[in-house]
C-alpha cells in the first residue's frame, strides 16, 4: 500500500491530487479549479479535487459515446470478462481501498474491510456473471399467424451520480450493471468522498478496459459537474442515489430531453418491535441498524416502535448498549462508530437534536460530542449514539431524514396502529420488523409502505432482488434483471409468418 495519507491518530501525512478520468486519461479540468476534501475525524484537509465545469462534461461524454459504439457491439462474455477482472482487483486492493473509504469518510475501517469493499467486488462478479444470462421474451400471435420476439439493447452513455455515505458499493452498484449491459458511463462522485472512485478508475484502467467506457468527472451538484452531465443531451439516462430534494431538481432538469431516470433517495425507515420478538437479538441488530456508518445508511431504522409491554425493558437495553458504543479513530479496528462526514452536516443533525428538545423529547443518551476523544480529533464532526424518547408523531424528528446517528423510541399498542404510524410518512425505502408470530410478520409486511421490508434481520441483501423505495424515496429498482429493465431499451420484434 503507497504512503498514509493519515495515520492512526489523525496526523495528516500528505495531501493527495485526485484527478479526473476521461477517455482513459487521469487529467485536470480545464479550469484547473480544485477544491479541498477534508479527513471527517479532524476537519484538515487530505485531497484536492478537479472543480469539473461544463467543457470537462463535454470531453467525459464525447469520449463515452464514442466507446459506447465498440463496447455495446462487444459479445456479453467478453464484457464480463473485464467486469470481472475489475471485481478481482478490486478484492487484491482490499486493505488500500478500506483504508481510503475509511479516510475519505470518516467510518469506521472495520466496517468498510468487512462489508464495504468486498460487496464493492461482489457488485462486479455479480453482474458480470448474471448479464451471461438475461433473456427477453418470445410470443406467437397464433390468431393472426405471427410470431413477436423482444431484444434487449443498451442504452447509451449513462450518468452515474452518488453520495458520500458508502461512496464505492453504491457507485459500483450502478456501474457493474451500467456496463455489463452495454452501457459506457460518466461517474460523478459526491464531492465529499471522491477519493475510491478515481481509484475504481484506475482499477478499471489496469484491468484494460476501453478507454471512455468508464469516466470519472469530479465537482459539485447543481449548477457544476453533476447538472452538467443531467442537462446533457447525448447522456440518456440518470441514476442517482441521493437526497429526494436533488431527485426532484435532477428530475426537472432531465425532463427536457425525457432521460430514463433511476432514483434511490431518502427514507425515514420505521422498525417495529413486538413483544414476542428475541428480544436478545432484536436489541443486538438494532443497535446495527440505528448507529451503522454513524446512522449515516439510507436504510439506516430512525423511528423506533416498541410494543408497550416490552417498551420500557427495550428502551432500558437499547440505551445501556448504545453507551457501550466505541466512538473514536475510524481506523482503530475496535472502533464501532467514527465522525461524522463535515461540519455543516453535524451543525444539521445537532439542530434536530435541538427542535427534538423543543418538542418535549428526552435525551436518553448521546446528544454531546464524546468526552474521551484525544486532542487531535476535537476539529472534527462527533456525536454519540443518540436515543430519543418522548415525541410525538407530528415532530419534525420523527418526520423528517436526520441521517446521523439518532433514533427515537415511541410505545405502541396494537398492530393496526403501529402499521398507521409506519406508514405515516412521505418515505417508503425500508422498514424492519421482530417477531415471531408467522402470520403477523407477513400481515405487516404487506401493508407497510416500503420498498424492503425486513423481518427479524436488517440489511440482509440478495442482489437478485428489487431494490428500490416507494413514495419519495425512489424512483424505479435496481438489483438483478430489475438493474437492466433501467440499463437496457426493449425491443419488440413482429414477424409475419406466411
Ligand atoms: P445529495 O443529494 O446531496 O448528493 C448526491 C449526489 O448528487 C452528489 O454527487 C451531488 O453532487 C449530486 N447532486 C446534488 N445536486 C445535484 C443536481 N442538481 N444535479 C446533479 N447532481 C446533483 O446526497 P448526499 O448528501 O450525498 O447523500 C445522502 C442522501 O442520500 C440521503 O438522503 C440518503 O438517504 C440518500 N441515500 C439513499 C440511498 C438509497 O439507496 N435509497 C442510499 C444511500 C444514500
Amino acid at each position: 500500500m503507497a504512503e498514509a495519507i493519515v495515520e492512526k491518530g489523525g496526523v495528516i501525512n500528505k495531501v493527495i491530487e485526485l484527478k479526473n478520468f476521461i477517455g482513459g486519461k487521469f487529467i485536470d479540468s480545464v479550469s484547473g479549479k480544485r477544491f479541498e476534501n477534508r479527513y471527517p475525524a479532524t476537519n484538515e484537509v487530505i485531497a484536492t479535487v478537479p472543480e469539473s465545469g461544463r467543457e470537462d462534461v463535454e470531453m467525459a461524454v464525447e469520449s463515452a459515446v464514442k466507446a459506447f459504439k465498440v463496447w455495446s457491439k462487444m459479445p456479453v462474455k467478453e464484457r464480463s470478462k473485464y467486469l470481472m477482472k475489475i471485481s478481482e482487483l478490486i478484492m487484491e486492493r482490499l486493505d488500500e481501498l478500506s483504508y481510503l473509504e475509511s479516510v475519505d469518510v470518516g467510518k469506521p475501517i472495520r466496517l468498510a474491510r468487512g462489508m464495504e469493499i468486498p460487496r464493492a467486488s461482489y457488485n462486479f462478479s455479480f453482474f458480470a456473471e448474471f448479464a451471461k444470462y438475461v433473456h427477453t421474451e418470445f410470443y406467437e400471435t397464433d390468431d393472426r399467424g405471427a410470431i413477436n420476439y423482444v431484444l434487449r439493447r443498451p442504452v447509451g452513455v449513462a450518468g452515474l451520480i452518488t453520495p458520500w455515505n458508502l461512496p464505492l458499493v453504491l457507485t459500483t452498484w450502478k456501474v457493474a450493471p451500467c456496463l455489463a449491459a452495454g452501457n459506457t458511463c460518466i461517474i460523478k462522485p459526491s464531492e465529499l468522498t471522491p477519493i475510491t472512485a478515481t481509484k475504481l478508475a484506475e482499477i478499471a484502467a489496469e484491468a484494460g478496459l476501453p478507454d471512455g467506457v468508464l469516466n470519472v468527472v469530479h465537482g459539485f451538484g447543481p449548477n457544476s459537474a453533476g447538472e452538467f452531465i443531467v442537462s446533457h443531451p447525448d447522456v440518456k439516462l440518470i441514476s442517482l442515489t441521493g437526497e429526494t430534494t436533488t431527485g426532484q431538481a435532477i428530475m426537472r432538469t432531465a425532463s427536457q430531453h425525457l432521460k430514463k431516470l433511476s432514483f434511490e433517495l431518502g427514507g425515514k425507515n420505521p422498525n417495529i418491535i413486538f413483544a414476542d420478538a428475541d428480544l436478545e437479538q432484536a436489541l443486538d441488530v438494532t443497535i446495527q441498524s440505528s448507529f451503522s456508518n454513524q446512522g449515516e445508511v439510507c436504510l439506516c431504522g430512525s423511528r423506533i416502535y416498541v410494543e408497550r409491554k416490552i417498551y420500557d425493558e427495550f428502551v432500558e437495553r437499547l440505551v445501556e448498549r448504545a453507551k457501550r458504543m466505541k466512538v473514536g479513530d475510524p481506523l482503530d479496528p475496535e472502533t464501532d462508530m467514527g465522525a461524522l462526514i463535515s461540519e455543516e452536516h453535524l451543525h444539521k443533525v445537532r439542530t434536530y437534536l435541538e427542535i427534538a428538545v423543543a418538542d418535549g423529547g428526552k435525551i436518553l443518551t448521546g446528544g454531546k460530542t464524546p468526552e474521551h476523544l484525544p486532542e487531535k480529533f476535537k476539529s472534527g464532526n462527533w456525536l454519540e449514539p443518540t436515543v430519543i424518547v418522548g415525541l410525538n408523531d407530528n415532530c419534525r424528528v420523527i418526520k423528517e431524514e436526520i441521517f446521523g446517528p439518532v433514533v427515537t423510541v415511541s410505545p405502541f399498542d396494537t398492530e393496526e396502529e403501529v402499521i398507521e404510524r409506519a406508514n405515516n410518512t412521505h418515505y417508503g425505502l425500508s422498514a424492519t420488523i421482530w417477531t415471531n408470530d408467522l402470520s403477523r410478520a407477513h400481515r405487516v409486511a404487506s401493508q407497510i409502505e416500503a420498498g424492503v421490508i425486513w423481518i427479524n434481520t436488517w440489511f440482509l441483501r440478495d442482489l437478485r432482488t428489487p431494490f428500490g423505495g416507494m413514495k419519495m424515496s425512489g424512483l424505479g429498482r435496481e438489483g438483478g434483471i430489475y438493474s437492466f429493465e433501467f440499463y437496457t431499451e426493449l425491443k419488440n420484434v413482429c414477424i409475419k409468418l406466411q
